[in-house]
């Protein structure tokens, strides 16, 4: 299972963490296994709980803040988020949020506003959200139309935010408003909204196919003091986007977790299960599918460590590298679980079956966090943009 640790991209502490998260997850995560359906909320409460008790929320603050690198070691986060992916998809997504519910202040905060939030994210007292969506804009976020006005010391927020992960559990929000300083992307900020500061409800408590904490927002006139904007006036769009780029080769990461969940289900049911008078596994159209579930699996880690890899040593942005890590192992996680579906036969298809809920639980990855299509656009600029 970790054979791709000892590739390149790799030093030996990543080696170890693999391990050391993987047997966490054994013993932590498995007892939890049968309560990812229905009421999440309290499953989510007790991961993040679980998740600064293991250690493992001190890869999403940095040093200065009790956390474990001087600034996110990507490869870190997405051996962190594969793994987890692979035993529990709920734990994925709530070590995912407090990373990317953070990730703004870490790379854009004020000492004072890393000091007020981010000790807290690591000791999972306050849960962590990130609320850029809205009910007109999303893939198109450039274009959202919530709105923030200057009032003195104050800004006052108005307008809403839909699919926001942990909608309704979170203690605070990093949101983004439009200020108005240009047109478009230049008229944004990013702000930080405690729960409970008046005037911001959940508006509508939102339910999907994998269940998840997701809620749509309501602000009406939200008094939000200055010194919670995050970055500079107008920058929110691109304290956004800095934050996805972190999170978005992670976001692959966890599709890989989920097909290898899928690969590894499918090939002990081929080995386990006698049809025609042989194993499964024997069939050869079977072993096809394997064949090429291994290879979307091993494709995806390569570009998936690759880019985290140039992103951690290399230091430079990868746009487009975590575009394809993020486009590829999404789509290829898609098509491995639905051949792990196909493999399982009628049980595939049986609620409470692995299979059957990984099933549900890759689709939202293709779309959150730029969808596919969004993704190829960012690659094909970039190719066109090296020609220049
Ligand atoms: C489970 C889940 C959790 C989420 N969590 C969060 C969160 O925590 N915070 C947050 O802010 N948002 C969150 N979202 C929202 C998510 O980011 C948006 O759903 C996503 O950006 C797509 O926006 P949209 O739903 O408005 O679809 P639209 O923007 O209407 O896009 C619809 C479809 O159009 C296609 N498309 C998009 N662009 C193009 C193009 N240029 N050319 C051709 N086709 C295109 C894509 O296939 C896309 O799926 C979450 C969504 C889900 C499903």
């Amino acid at each position: 299972m970790h054979d791709y640790l000892n590739w390149p991209f790799f030093e030996n502490h990543h080696r170890v963490l693999a391990q050391d998260i993987d047997a966490w997850a054994d013993q932590t995560l498995t007892p939890l296994a049968g309560k990812a359906e229905g009421d999440v909320d309290d499953l989510c409460k007790t991961l993040v709980g679980e998740l600064s008790k293991g250690g493992w929320l001190d890869y999403v603050v940095p040093k200065a803040y009790g956390g474990k690198f001087e600034e996110f070691d990507v490869r870190s986060l997405c051996i962190i988020r594969e793994t987890l992916a692979r035993h529990l998809g709920l734990a994925d997504f709530t070590f995912a949020l407090q990373g990317l519910g953070s990730g703004a202040i870490t790379l854009f905060g004020t000492n004072d506003q890393k000091q007020k939030y981010l000790p807290d994210v690591r000791g999972a007292k306050k849960i962590a959200a990130f609320a850029l969506t809205e009910p007109k804009a999303g893939s198109d976020a450039a274009n959202l139309s919530m709105t923030a006005k200057e009032m003195g010391d104050h800004y006052i927020l108005d307008g809403q935010k839909t699919l926001i992960s942990n909608g309704g559990i979170a203690d605070y929000y990093t949101v983004f408003a439009r200020t108005g300083e240009a047109d478009g992307a230049k008229g944004i900020s990013a702000f930080l909204v405690d729960a409970d500061t008046p005037g911001l409800e959940v508006a509508e408590r939102i339910e999907v196919m994998a269940p998840h904490p997701l809620a749509r927002l309501k602000f009406s006139g939200v008094k939000v003091p200055k010194e919670n904007l995050i970055g500079k006036p107008g920058e929110g769009f691109k304290v956004a986007m800095a934050t996805l780029d972190v999170f978005r080769i992670s976001v692959a990461a966890a599709a890989l977790g989920f097909a290898k969940c899928g690969l590894i289900k499918a090939g002990k049911r081929a080995k386990s299960r006698k049809m025609f008078g042989v194993p499964m596994s024997e069939l050869q159209m079977l072993q096809a599918m394997l064949a090429e579930m291994v290879m979307d699996v091993e494709a995806s880690a390569l570009l998936i460590y690759r880019a985290a890899w140039k992103r951690d040593v290399k230091k430079v942005r990868v746009t487009k590298e975590a575009a394809m890590a993020k486009l590829f192992a999404t789509e290829a996680a898609q098509r491995v679980v639905d051949k792990a579906v196909q493999i399982w036969g009628g049980m595939g298809v049986v609620k409470g079956q692995t299979v059957e809920h990984l099933y549900r639980e890759v689709r939202a990855l293709r779309i959150y966090e730029g969808a596919s299509e969004v993704q190829k656009i960012i690659i094909a600029r970039k190719f066109l943009e090296s020609l220049k």
